[in-house]
């Protein structure tokens, strides 16, 4: 299988113009006061303008056009009929400041979504607010901050993060002005002595990824909590990696407190380039109170929204959170059937483990154990070819593969973390895990200038990073040509 584009630019509507003749004008045979007046837009045929998002849409990469294996993103396929419901007019074109009496369908949908959640989860009570998993995060953290001031312990500001841990944790963390505690791995798992350690009096929380970011589940979790809680500190899940676990275990089964789902992940919903996303967070009762308002309410006959929680930490979010999103996550939670999630997770966790046993001669994964529904492996053994794992990444690309999630967690050199989902099929496994293996053994020139077919060869990252030109105006700005007015 290889990418089928030739590489090429597809230049913008307004350059690909052309200057309409008199001839144009003439052809209509339209008296000149009842011209139009000529309006600056592109004058291009129907036709042309067709092609032209046609192939803007043939550039890119998505799940729908190739296996999508970035680690940490659960970039798993998302069924049509989700699509189909979150676009009917029902719930497209519902207004989110419409009186809840009207829109008794999408609070029920709501309302039922928090009591799935809050099953799969094994906590008591569900917000949907945040719109990410790492607003989820935030919001964890403020509950937490809300409860022990309410409880008058005021000098609780430290959060103790494992380095295995998620890197929005530490920013979540980080923006609430935390002073963060990052305690050592021992073989890609929590080291209890050092968390020992760590906790006291001062400890507001202990985040955990769980599986954390190397694929490994924490098995001690349940000693990790126990640990925490008898400091006084409140335990966070982060549950972006639910795939892994699915009706397998929970965070409240485990002890923890409040956890947060990455429904855009976990549940179907497109997602990449940084959204769109809902991270619904799970408390246990006794944080109720603080979650943010208005809480949806039921009374046996309709649904409502309650504003009257005095210790709520407030808004988190406009409305009540990204509903189209909640719809999907829904509806795929429904279309899997009583057992059907089980067997979500049971065959994320067979397809990472099935490509890490195909490759790991060639690209070795270091700690021990079984992973779960991700691994990481290293890119070292090639380093001393002078290739690095970024031309390992870009050459997949040539195989028609989204290269994984490259150089993160920074505990394995030239790390190559790789997550294929459950959706994905035997073949699609083996054709990836054979173009990994046959690159490593393939002409280091070929792939430091890789990609070699696909439409944008490589950029350069650090200029990218540093002087972002995000669009076309930026671009005008940036040569010092200001954009004529649409
Ligand atoms: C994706 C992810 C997050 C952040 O979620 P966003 O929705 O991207 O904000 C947090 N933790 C883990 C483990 C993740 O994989």
């Amino acid at each position: 299988m290889t990418f089928r584009q030739a590489r090429y630019d597809e230049p913008l509507l307004c350059e690909k113009t052309r200057p309409a003749s008199d001839s144009d004008t003439d052809f209509f045979d339209v008296p000149v006061s009842l011209r139009r007046k000529r309006l600056d837009l592109p004058q291009v045929s129907e036709h042309e303008v067709v092609r032209h998002y046609t192939r803007l849409s043939q550039m890119n990469f998505g799940i729908d056009t190739g296996f999508y294996p970035l680690g940490s993103c659960t970039m798993k396929f998302n069924p049509k009929f989700n699509e189909e419901l979150a676009r009917l007019p029902e719930m497209a074109r519902v207004h989110p400041d419409q009186d809840p009496s009207t829109v008794q369908g999408i609070l029920q949908i709501l309302f039922e979504l928090q009591g799935i959640l809050a099953k799969i989860s094994g906590m008591d009570a569900v917000t949907l607010q945040p719109a990410a998993g790492a607003q989820g995060e935030f919001t964890g953290l403020l509950l937490a901050r809300a409860y022990h001031l309410d409880r008058g312990d005021a000098g609780r500001d430290e959060v103790i993060l494992p380095d295995t841990a998620h890197g929005t944790n530490f920013a979540s963390a980080g923006m609430l002005g935390h002073k963060i505690r990052e305690i050592p791995s021992e073989d890609g798992r929590v080291n209890l002595k050092a968390l020992e350690a760590a906790v006291s009096g001062k400890t507001l929380a202990l985040m955990l990824t769980n599986p954390n970011t190397l694929g490994i589940f924490e098995e001690e979790a349940v000693e990790i909590a126990r640990i925490v809680h008898d400091a006084g500190a409140l335990l966070y899940y982060d549950g972006a990696n639910f795939n892994a676990i699915l009706g397998k275990t929970s965070p409240g089964k485990m002890g923890f407190d409040i956890t947060h789902f990455n429904t855009h992940k976990t549940f179907t919903t497109p997602h990449g380039g940084g959204g769109p996303g809902a991270g619904p967070v799970g408390v246990k009762a006794f944080l109720e109170p603080f979650l943010p308002v208005p809480i949806i309410t039921f009374d046996e006959r309709a649904y409502g929204l309650d504003w009257d929680r005095p210790k709520s930490i407030g808004k988190v979010r406009a409305w009540l959170g990204n509903s189209a999103l909640l719809l999907r996550a829904y509806a795929y939670i429904l279309s899997q059937g009583s057992d059907g999630l089980e067997h979500v997770s049971e065959r994320a966790v067979l397809n990472a483990n099935y490509i890490r046993h195909r490759i790991e001669k060639h690209l070795p994964v270091p700690f021990s154990g079984l992973r779960k529904h991700e691994f990481v492996a290293s890119g070292k053994p090639l380093k001393a070819k002078g290739v690095r794992t970024v031309d390992i990444a870009k050459r997949l690309m040539d195989y028609g593969f989204h290269p994984p999630t490259v150089y993160f967690p920074h505990l394995v050199e030239e790390a190559l973390m790789i997550e294929p989902t459950e959706t994905e099929s035997k073949e699609t496994l083996d054709a990836f895990s054979d173009a990994l293996i046959r690159i490593t053994g393939e002409d280091p020139e070929l792939l430091k200038s890789a990609p070699h077919n696909a439409a944008v060869s490589r950029v350069d990252e650090v200029r990218a990073a540093r002087e972002p030109i995000l669009s076309w105006r930026m671009l005008q700005r940036a040569k010092g040509t200001e954009p004529h007015k649409a």
